[in-house]
């Protein structure tokens, strides 16, 4: 499954094969792709380079003919290589360089180089690989890994590779989370598929840009299969307790597996807690949810063996999963009726769900190395993202629909796309949204939601719900819609972290109960009184609008990984993060996140949790939180 750059060479492909192929190339990551394949870094012309300002602009600052030119002379100098044969070695260190400094900016090359190259990870180098591996310190230290999503699997594979006995722990009987556990109608993925992969194991076989979650989860089982994860992993085997031995350095499980009973497992030297923020749905407080006489589920534990079609059906919550599935049903069902607290702010995406076009792996056939500059290209485009549209500007005038001029200009156009999508005056109003754009996560969508709602037997229902009854929902103006089946879309219980799991530290603490309801750790990863114990994707690592999740989570397994192996290198047994460190880098993520716009604006968002805290996300760059993970401190921690 991965594959890479490749050399391609040894025969002259026809050059309207490549003109048809470079055409479905982005103009600068093609260019890149080809300077690195044919050494010609003539291509990388200044006037062909990317306006840093106009990134998020299609052509990045280039018009038709200036996109044409670019395309040309790469298929020139790709042609002529491939008539040359076999060209010296791929470019060096220099040469990498001049690449990055035509992509990034040669101002810029200097401070982004180190995460570039890490981030582009070239075939047949793994950059992020562990600096260590098991010496005689760390001869017979074991692991344990909770969860085997994503994030699990990565840490799985480097931890491993540094030599240390892991085991994974899934409550599910396979691997994927997230992404196996999401079966609804429509459910894709929101960012790049080449950006949403792990830089160690890049693939060029997406079939679409955003891909849908069959081939998320086909991606996840690949890795695991070829990275062989599965002998390490525990299935349908849930941690229902975490207990640290403060005599002995070490940690406890307490596993369920089945029905069985509860069974004591370890010690382990270290835990990595990769469980989640999104796997444990959460259903709203409505009076009499039980009473409902007909099938109903959650969006999470979505039912195939309902039948929608014919019949009423009830979808409570306008969130990104309702977004996704919501399009597919609606032709199938009698009647929907859509309960809406707030409607979503809605990120036009023409291509959203469309199949890459057959040109696209043409290209990929012709130049493979595309796919992993491609890669680095929506990185370079995301890692900063819509960011500077989310910060508040305290100079703004303050009113509630929007924080900044960027985040009020950003409205104007969202709301325009809407107005073209949505003839109806009235739906148009309940429409939207009157929070201002990314206080609540954006949804992608191609039209298809606006289409949805319009539909003549589709109710977008704006009225609180008072109580659900046996047959159907009753709002609190007193009128009953009746519903044969009753869907809820409604999230995740995602400001819990760990829960249900109990966590003892040191003394007996309880995680849950330290926390209180607000989570906090440092990094996102650590927390003091509970050495050798690693978070990934835990407390403010959530990112909305720039980037990947599993770029972050890349940095946690990082330095979780790192941090083990400077432990064992230091002859000490546990590490334990500081007070002060953890509580000064808490105080830095409430002023981060009080500066964006999902910490001020007066809308309800799972982005904050019950104490109105914002524990879910990361309120600076991409680049900030991979610096700040790359290269553990243990004056950070307390060794014992
Ligand atoms: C519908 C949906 C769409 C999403 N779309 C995007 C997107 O477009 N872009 C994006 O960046 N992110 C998206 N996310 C977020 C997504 O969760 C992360 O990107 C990523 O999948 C997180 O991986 P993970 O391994 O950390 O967590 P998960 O995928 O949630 O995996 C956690 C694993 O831990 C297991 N587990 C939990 N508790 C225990 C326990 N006590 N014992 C044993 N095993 C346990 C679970 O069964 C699960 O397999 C989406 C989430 C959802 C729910």
């Amino acid at each position: 499954m991965m594959n890479g750059a490749g050399n391609g060479r040894g025969h002259t492909p026809d050059p309207a094969r490549v003109e048809a192929a470079f055409a479905a190339a982005e103009v600068h990551p093609l260019l890149c792709a080809v300077a690195h394949r044919t050494g010609d870094l003539s291509l990388l012309r200044p006037d062909l380079a990317p306006d840093q300002t106009q990134l998020l602009v299609p052509g990045r600052g280039l018009g038709p003919e200036q996109e044409a030119e670019a395309r040309a002379l790469a298929a020139a100098a790709f042609l002529d290589h491939a008539r040359r044969g076999p060209a010296p070695g791929e470019p060096g260190h220099d040469e990498l360089r001049r690449v990055f400094g035509f992509l990034v900016g040669e101002s810029a090359t200097g401070q982004w180089e180190t995460f570039l190259t890490e981030e582009l990870a070239l075939e047949g180098t793994d950059p992020r690989a562990p600096s260590w591996t098991v010496g005689d310190a760390g001869e017979g230290f074991r692991c344990a890994v909770i969860g085997a999503g994503a994030s699990g699997l990565a840490a799985a594979y480097r931890l491993r590779q540094a030599g240390v006995e892991v085991t994974v722990y899934e409550k599910n009987a396979e691997v994927g989370g997230t992404w196996l556990e999401n079966v609804y109608p429509g459910c894709r993925v929101d960012v790049p598929n080449q950006l949403y992969s792990f830089s160690f194991a890049q693939t060029n076989d997406w079939v679409s840009r955003f891909s849908a979650q069959p081939d998320l989860l086909a991606y996840l089982e690949g890795m695991a299969k070829e990275l062989g994860l599965g002998e390490c992993i525990r299935f349908s085997a849930e941690v229902t307790e975490a207990r640290f031995d403060d005599g002995a350095g070490t940690w406890t499980l307490t596993v369920r597996r089945g029905d069985a009973d509860e069974a004591e497992e370890g010690p382990y030297g270290a835990v990595v807690c990769a469980v989640g923020q999104l796997n444990r749905p959460s259903f709203p407080a409505i009076p009499g949810r039980e009473r409902f006489a007909g099938p109903t589920f959650h969006s999470a534990a979505w039912d195939d063996g309902v039948e929608l079609a014919g019949r009423r059906v009830a979808v409570i919550g306008t969130g990104a999963s309702a977004a996704q599935f919501v399009p597919c049903i609606v032709d199938e069902v009698a009647h929907l009726d859509v309960y809406q607290r707030t409607p979503p702010w809605l990120l036009p995406t023409d291509n959203y769900g469309d199949p890459f076009p057959p040109a696209f792996h043409d290209l990929l056939e012709l130049l493979p190395g595309y796919g992993r500059w491609d890669r680095l290209w929506q990185f370079w485009i995301m890692h900063e993202g819509l960011l500077g549209a989310a910060r508040v500007d305290p100079e703004w005038d303050a009113h509630t629909e929007a924080v900044s001029e960027g985040n009020d200009f950003v409205r104007g156009m969202l709301i325009d796309v809407l107005r073209a999508q949505v003839d109806d005056d009235e739906l148009f109003e309940k429409m939207v949204p009157h929070f201002p754009p990314f206080a609540k996560r954006a949804l992608r969508d191609d039209g298809r939601w606006a289409a949805a709602m319009a539909r003549p037997h589709t109710d977008l229902v704006t009225t609180p719900i008072e109580s659900v009854t046996e047959e159907g929902v009753r709002t609190v103006d007193g009128v009953d819609h009746p519903a044969d089946v009753l869907i809820y879309g409604t999230g995740f219980t995602a400001s819990d972290f760990v829960a249900p799991m109990r966590v003892y530290g040191r003394d007996g603490v309880e995680l849950n109960e330290e926390w209180d309801g607000d989570a906090r750790a440092y990094l996102g990863i650590t927390v003091p009184g509970f050495p050798n114990f690693f978070m990934l994707y835990g407390p403010n690592t959530n990112l909305v609008i720039n980037g990947s999740i599993l770029v972050m989570v890349e940095c946690q397994v990082r330095y979780a990984v790192e941090a083990i192996g400077r432990l064992l290198a230091s002859g000490k047994r546990t590490m334990s993060c500081r007070r002060e460190v953890h509580d000064r880098y808490g105080r830095e993520m409430e002023e981060g996140n009080a500066r964006m716009v999902w910490g001020v604006a007066d809308v309800p968002t799972w982005y904050r949790n019950k104490n109105g805290r914002v524990t879910q996300n990361w309120p600076f760059d991409l680049h900030t939180y991979w610096a700040r993970t790359r290269e553990p401190d243990l004056a950070d921690y307390e060794l014992a």
